[in-house]
């Protein structure tokens, strides 16, 4: 292999400060601008030259080898989230209500780590390797990646295979997490407006009562899963949001549900998003209300690893000291990263967190999410080594 700990040593303590500096300074999507002004800093530091602005905050490095080989890209993720966090560290967010909840602080900074090895050791680098700083990840299906591919960042030099590493707080510390094929949902999200008659709350039958209407329709949903939908598919339809009301005596016009759907093919994803439409405009109908169901548009595919890249993978991996690498089940979590690897190759992969020890037990979007900084070397270095081995002519 080519790089391993004592590579990553001189850079561990620069590592934690960026992710420390990062985590203090979070920027909500599309908002990072101090974030990617402080990654382009770092990288034309370290002789990479830099495109800034790409998709709107998103950073693009290039680093040349010194021999011909293959345009390897590596993506991080910079935005943060609207959540307060909770964890007491002396890095705590400085900004009310928004933090690196997801981690992707942690991605900013095992990725610079993986350029400073990288840029090192770029005498003895086979091709090319693009570092690719997103902007905006928790967009849903406005998320970065699609404007950073529309602004010519898998081309000019043409990627041939694309990689992306997630923190996550669902895998024991240092344990890498990945699979060939489908590995992360599609991702749907739904707006079901229910309109029916307000009143008195004395009255009921005098009204159409759209919470009534609503809250039959949460339950109906779950019916999509269990008699509408091929058992054997992977599924879940999720209401994560109910708005209606104002006063403890009045039956209101209207009620608001938003929820998400996940799926991990074409057939199912179709079927899907008919049968939720079906059954809320049905079921709002059967109380005398109307639905109204609409779908985000631009909403991203399934994250689908390249079998053969993700066996290469595996095996780099493996060969890291002090980590352990496992096949995970599919997760029905979705990045947007899948647009990457609808034009490349490629892979996405975890690093597991989880240290009861350090209180970091909590999974990426709790307000309590805390990551162990001790792994953070070892996505640094397994980046390293997947644009090294990746690089070489095939
Ligand atoms: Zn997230
Ligand atoms: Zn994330």
């Amino acid at each position: 292999m080519a790089f391993g700990l004592s590579d990553i040593r001189e850079f561990e303590d620069e590592i934690i400060k960026i992710r420390r500096y990062i985590h203090a300074y979070p920027e909500l999507s599309y908002k990072e601008y101090n974030t990617s002004a402080f990654v382009a800093r770092k990288l034309r530091a370290l002789r990479i030259p830099v495109k800034t602005r790409v998709g709107g905050t998103g950073v693009v490095g290039l680093l040349k080898g010194c021999r011909r080989g293959n345009v390897v890209a590596l993506r991080a993720d910079m935005d943060a989230l609207p959540v307060s966090e909770n964890v007491d560290v002396p890095f705590k967010s400085v900004h009310p209500g928004v933090m690196h909840a997801c981690g992707h602080d942690t991605h900013v900074s095992m990725l610079l780590g993986a350029a400073m090895v990288l840029s090192k050791h770029r005498d003895e680098l086979a091709g090319q390797v693009k570092f690719l700083f997103q902007p905006a990840e928790e967009a849903g299906g406005k998320g970065g990646a699609k404007p950073m591919i529309d602004d010519g960042a898998m081309r000019d030099p043409k990627v041939d295979y694309v990689f992306g590493l997630h923190i996550t707080g669902t895998e024991a510390r240092k344990v890498f997490a990945l699979r060939p094929g489908p590995m992360m949902a599609a991702p749907d999200t739904f707006r079901i407006k229910i309109m029916g008659k307000g009143g008195h709350g004395s009255a009921p039958h005098e009204t159409a009562d759209p919470i009534f209407a609503a809250c039959q329709v949460v339950v109906a949903l779950q019916g999509v899963t269990s008699r509408m939908i091929d058992q054997r598919e992977p599924f879940v339809v999720s209401v994560c949001n109910m708005h209606s009301g104002t006063k403890d005596n009045i039956i209101p016009d209207e009620a608001l549900l938003e929820g998400t759907i996940r799926t991990f093919n074409k057939r199912t994803r179709s079927q899907a998003k008919k049968y939720v439409k079906r059954v809320a405009e049905d079921v709002s109908r059967a109380f005398k209300a109307r639905a109204e169901v609409e779908f985000k548009p631009d909403e991203y595919p399934v994250t689908v690893n390249d079998p053969i890249v993700t066996k290469k993978v595996i095996s780099i991996l493996r060969k890291i000291r002090g980590t352990r690498t496992i096949e995970c089940k599919l997760y029905m979590g979705a990045e947007d990263f899948s647009r990457f690897l609808q034009r490349a190759p490629g892979a996405f992969y975890f690093l597991g967190t989880i240290n009861p020890a350090k209180g970091c037990v909590n999974t990426n979007h709790s307000s309590e999410f805390k990551v162990d900084e001790d792994v953070l070397k070892y996505g640094s270095l397994s980046l390293a080594n997947i644009a090294y081995e990746f690089g070489k002519p095939s």
